[in-house]
């Protein structure tokens, strides 16, 4: 058979395992209506309620109706002044001294990196790092790649030994290598937290950049939301923060927010940036609408904290394992992937809708349900998310 013939047999062989979406008809708010029946949303990362919240909506209409939709590259005439506002509010939310935005967080992780590193540059990076941070590394090219076991900082400092050994030999332009130690500032399987002063400490130690992917941290951890590295104190000490803007934010897009001349680096380099549309006008107004909300008032950040207190209290009182969780992400420990996949389909038959998460996105006998909390749910959809998993586990 040809080669392009035996792409096509395969692909069509692939049909048979096809995988539809369930396809949802209603907002994401605290419920979803899938095929015209309502249920419970335990599983978004929408976890301040923003993407129904109307003060978002509206200035995604009142930007609408001002400049229209779409905007255009950067570079050549698409830098509208709601994107350099964004920029700016971003920038002090944050508390670095700028930020630049792009169309996701994936584009500004592969971006932080490319515009940064070359193949003879030095990345050690968490085991369990986002796949977004393992393909940034393979788009720069760094050839020197060490992943230190989950969390594990006697082995991040191992691995910045043997990278320390890799910068004495120079590049073939005479420099030596730069380090860049990466990682999740919340990992989105467990719900952990990095343990960042010490990577930081260890970073300065061995001469490294840092960088940390805030994508699960932004609008939950720190002050009024401000991410993991305002949780552990540490402004101006990270190099690189990346955040997420379809997570909390529940619109859609990502930046890089660091020191002025760094961010002015990626203004002019990022491939991302120079290539690849902006955010459009809508997305943009609303997203400046969410940082205002964010810096004026606390009180859906810690009414998400409200609810994450409660469904973990809830979840342990059932005798359920929610192994160490430190944020909104609860993942309700079952161990094996068919008992996972059955769990989560009768909660679905219960009107309450969290994926199972089985091997290999986990390690195999690690299978569990993870529940995602939000602001925007009120005592009773907490309750009745509890009462649904009760009765799941009885019939089980
Ligand atoms: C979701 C996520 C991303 C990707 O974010 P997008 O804005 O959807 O591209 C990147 N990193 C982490 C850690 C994430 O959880």
């Amino acid at each position: 058979m040809a080669t392009t013939a035996r792409l096509w047999s395969r692909l069509a062989a692939a049909q048979a395992h096809k995988i539809s979406p369930r396809v949802v008809s209603s907002g994401q708010g605290a419920y979803l209506t899938i095929e015209g029946k309502d249920y419970l949303n335990f599983c978004s990362s929408h976890y301040l309620g923003f993407a129904e919240e109307p003060r978002l909506k509206r200035a995604a209409q009142d930007a609408i109706e001002k400049y229209g939709l779409g905007t255009g590259y950067r570079t050549l005439s698409g830098t509208h002044a709601l994107h350099i506002e964004l920029e700016k509010k971003i920038a002090e939310f944050k508390g670095t001294e700028a930020a630049v935005c792009f169309t996701s967080a994936y584009s500004a992780n592969a971006s932080a990196m490319q515009t940064l590193l070359g193949k003879e540059d030095v990345v050690v990076s968490d085991q369990l790092n986002h796949a977004s941070i393992i393909d940034a590394v393979r788009v720069a090219g760094v050839k020197n790649k060490f992943a230190y076991a989950h969390s594990d900082m006697g082995d991040l400092e191992a691995k910045l030994a043997a990278a320390s050994e890799l910068q004495k030999k120079p590049k073939a332009n005479g420099e030596h290598p730069l380090i860049m130690v990466v990682t999740d500032g919340v990992f989105s399987m467990d719900g952990d937290l990095a343990n960042l002063p010490k990577i930081v400490e260890l970073a300065k130690k061995y001469d490294a950049l840092t960088m940390v992917d805030d994508a699960h941290g932004e609008g939950v951890l720190g002050k009024g939301g401000r991410g993991v590295v305002n949780h552990f104190g540490l402004e101006g000490e990270v190099d690189i923060e990346i955040g997420s803007l379809s997570k909390a934010f529940s619109v859609m897009g990502g930046f890089i927010a660091a020191k002025q001349p760094l961010v002015d680096h990626y203004l002019m380099n990022a491939r991302q940036r120079l290539m690849s549309i902006a955010l459009t006008i809508p997305d943009t107004a609303a997203l400046i609408e969410a940082v205002d909300m964010l810096g004026q008032s606390e009180d859906k950040v810690q009414k998400l904290w409200d609810n994450v207190y409660y469904l973990r209290k809830g979840f342990t009182d059932l005798g359920f394992d929610i192994g160490h969780s430190e944020t909104p992400i609860i993942p309700v420990m079952l161990g094996d992937e068919d008992y996972a996949k059955a769990f989560s389909a009768k909660l679905m038959r219960e009107g309450v809708f969290a994926s199972p998460i089985v091997f290999p996105m986990v390690a195999r006998g690690k299978a569990r349900v993870r529940v995602i909390v939000s602001a925007s749910f009120s005592k009773e959809d907490c309750d009745l998310g509890l009462a649904a998993f009760k009765r799941v586990q009885a019939a089980m």
